[in-house]
């Protein structure tokens, strides 16, 4: 019996990830789908998301795992309910370089760690992660650059006579619009997808990664079936 070869897809239930995990799917992985709590409001509707988009795909397994020290560290406004989420007009969409307020410092790295040690203990042979160009922008732990230099370390952070899995970002140079474009094309299940910060039950609309989902979705000339509660205002190019 041939062996299948193993993919771990860290997943957080928005566009991104689930791309990400379907082109896995298509590349032959055997997926198994990597969630993590860090203390973000959405983790409740993401971990909904994730279990939906994993029956979809035939994902082999679903691991949810929890990082909870993030809320103790703070100084992000995704963990700490004392600040609030910027939404309309305090959001803007294509500044470069500017660190929002729902940073989470050095999520990424630790989210990696932490899902490279679950590659390990399974054998697989690759990461898949939504990393992306768009997200870059104001985020460095989504560059190619990271992945890259993450790679490196990783070599050297599993067992003598382990294989290290690789990082593949298969979306970083991608920009919303052609990741929903490559999305429709790979037939991911974008309308389980959920984007939104604030872990509503239905889309805020107006937070930056809803800002972001709705503007994708116009660019790729791709009908947006998402239920927004807010209609952005002020914000023409949303
Ligand atoms: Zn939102």
């Amino acid at each position: 019996m041939v062996k299948a070869k193993i993919a771990v897809c860290v997943c957080s239930g928005g566009i991104d990830s689930t791309v990400a995990a379907t082109i896995a799917l298509h590349e032959g992985y055997e997926l198994h789908l990597f969630h993590a709590s860090y203390g973000q409001r959405a983790a409740k509707r993401e971990k909904e998301a994730v279990a939906k988009i994993a029956a979809y795909l035939g994902a082999k397994e679903l691991k949810f795992v929890e990082i909870p020290f993030f809320k103790e560290l703070g100084g992000s406004s995704l963990t700490d309910i004392t600040r609030s989420v910027p939404v309309g007009e305090e959001v803007n969409l294509d500044k470069e370089k500017e660190t929002p307020s729902t940073w989470v410092p050095c999520r990424n790295l630790v989210l990696l760690a932490t899902a490279s040690a679950y590659a390990e203990v399974i054998s697989a042979e690759a990461i898949f992660v939504g990393f992306n160009a768009e997200e870059a922008r104001s985020y460095p732990d989504n560059s190619n650059e990271f992945v890259k230099r993450y790679n490196a370390v990783l070599e050297k952070a599993v067992a003598f006579f382990s294989l290290p899995p690789t990082v593949k970002a298969p979306l970083v140079d991608l920009l919303k619009h052609d990741i929903i474009k490559k999305g429709i094309e790979v037939k991911a299940p974008l309308h389980l997808t959920y984007s939104c910060y604030l872990g509503e039950e239905k889309h805020c609309g107006v937070c930056e990664s809803c800002l972001h989902r709705r503007r994708g979705f116009k660019e790729a000339g791709v009908e947006d079936t998402t239920v927004y509660v807010n209609k952005p205002k002020g914000n023409p190019k949303s």
